[in-house]
């Protein structure tokens, strides 16, 4: 394919300045959703081909938050595409100030295996609300998620306004060389750091939306039984297979036992099992050896049940877990949840600091004191008190890592914000002109300029 041929018809279709038309956005949008909504079965379908993802994870987890996405910019697009007045300087009275959004251009979205379908999806809706033009390369590792995105999106929309083009390594090396206006990517950090070199070369901007090990730390004042159910809840949703999944417990002593026995009893109670046929597997081989090879046997406290047929691994909790033990690691990024404990506070924020900053953090506390301390102390990309990955959810906080998990952010204002240059105008009438900075440089001028500049 030539990539090169399809960004051109993009940039040409961008310069009719047809995108920047607001009504043509809202009929995109509202077309974008007509498509999805018409193709759900065919949507449902192709996931659970790729890795049994359910109907209900996939309506909860992936389609729900596309129409969400959609419904909110179809009400805010008008509000966040107005040009917004500031007020001016002395210096440059009289006169008008104002900042005005305009779109990036050409844009590149390429998305995650993990949740195929809105992580590339939700990045576009930004983007078309923004005034972009989009090519989305979805993950090829789910190969039937991303081939009925391939066919829904470039059968009812323009190539020169939406495409989606699909792809491994090889293909995606070879787009990465086109210039492009911006580009949003999800992914690995490994990854991310190829795709910024890329973008690199052409000065492109980067949006990177990347992972890292999560942190839950409990405290001993909580509601052990709520905690548990919220926690086991955040980890083994898509079977650990999510971003944002607490990826390890940091627990105090004290309530250590009687966690992992609340959490066992809310994995018994929920449906989480290797013979459900609602069990998400994991993703590919390569991604179960992995994760296989994490679990140590001798610290598996419950599960650790690999099937290797099914591809599936039971919900796994492992006790007595230490910062240098394998599961530490790497990103987890499956259904494998280690426990450590700690006796100060102090020293568990030092270890979890030893880290790279993760993308997301979790505290539960009843204190204000230590909930405050933690979200102080620790950089990360964003989180929950008291709960875990449903601050992703809402569409008013910005989405988006810091350090190694990330650069930038998205979801609802903040995509459209991703996605626009606010290029900023001052404004001057022929009324009248103070003398004052122009030349000759008399000392009366620099008396009268002091007075005003203070
Ligand atoms: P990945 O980096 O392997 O793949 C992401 C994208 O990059 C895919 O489209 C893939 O085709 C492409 N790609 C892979 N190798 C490439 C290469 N050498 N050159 C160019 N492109 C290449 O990531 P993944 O395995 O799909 O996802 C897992 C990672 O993504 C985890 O680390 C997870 O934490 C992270 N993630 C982050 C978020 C977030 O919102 N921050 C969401 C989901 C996943």
């Amino acid at each position: 394919m030539n990539y090169q041929e399809i960004i051109d018809k993009q940039r040409a279709f961008f310069e009719t300045n047809a995108t920047k038309n607001i009504s043509f956005r809202i009929q995109q949008l509202k077309h974008l959703k007509s498509v999805l909504q018409q193709n759900e079965e065919l949507l449902y379908n192709a996931i659970y081909a790729d890795f049994k993802k359910s109907k209900y994870e996939t309506y909860t987890t992936e389609l729900a938050i596309m129409y969400h996405e959609i419904d909110l910019a179809l009400v805010k697009i008008k509000k966040w595409s107005k040009k917004k007045s500031v007020s001016t300087g002395l210096a440059n009275l009289p006169g008008k100030t104002y900042i005005i959004p305009e779109p990036f251009g050409n844009v590149l979205v390429m998305g995650a295996w993990n949740y195929p379908y809105q992580l590339s999806i939700v990045p576009a809706i930004a983007a078309i609300t923004a005034g972009c033009t989009v090519i989305m390369k979805p993950s090829e590792i789910p190969a039937n998620s991303s081939s009925i995105m391939a066919k829904i999106i470039n059968e009812n929309f323009s190539p020169e306004f939406f495409k989606v083009i699909e792809g491994g390594v090889p293909e995606t090396t070879e787009l990465l060389k086109v210039k492009f206006d911006k580009i949003f990517f999800t992914g690995s950090i490994p990854v991310g750091k190829i795709i910024y070199q890329a973008a690199a070369k052409h000065l492109t901007p980067v949006t990177l939306e990347l992972g890292g090990k999560s942190p839950a730390i409990i405290t001993k004042d909580v509601n052990i039984d709520m905690t548990a159910k919220r926690l086991v809840w955040a980890k083994f949703l898509n079977t650990g297979q999510t971003c944002i999944a607490p990826d390890y417990v940091m627990v105090d002593k004290a309530i250590h036992d009687d966690l992992l026995v609340a959490i066992q009893r809310h994995i018994e109670s929920a449906d989480y099992k290797v013979e459900n046929q609602n069990y998400t597997q994991i993703v590919n081989q390569k991604n179960f050896e992995r994760l296989q090879n994490m679990i140590e046997p001798e610290k598996v406290y419950f599960g650790g049940h690999c099937d290797v047929e099914n591809r599936t691994i039971s919900p796994t909790i492992m006790k007595g877990v230490s910062f240098s033990d394998k599961v530490m690691q790497e990103e987890i990024f499956g259904p494998i949840l280690p426990v450590l404990s700690f006796d100060h506070l102090d020293q568990a924020i030092t270890d979890i600091k030893k880290l790279s900053k993760p993308l997301s953090c979790y505290v539960f506390t009843k204190s204000k004191t230590i909930k405050n301390k933690i979200l102080q102390e620790i950089s990360f990309g964003g989180g929950a008190v008291n709960d875990a990955v449903m601050h992703f959810m809402e569409q008013n906080l910005p989405f988006g890592g810091v350090g190694n998990s990330g650069i930038g952010s998205y979801h609802g204002k903040a995509g459209f914000e991703t996605f626009s240059h606010y290029k900023s105008i001052l404004e001057k009438s022929f009324l009248i002109e103070l003398n004052l900075k122009y030349s000759p440089y008399t000392s009366t001028k620099l008396k009268w300029l002091k007075r005003l500049v203070g």
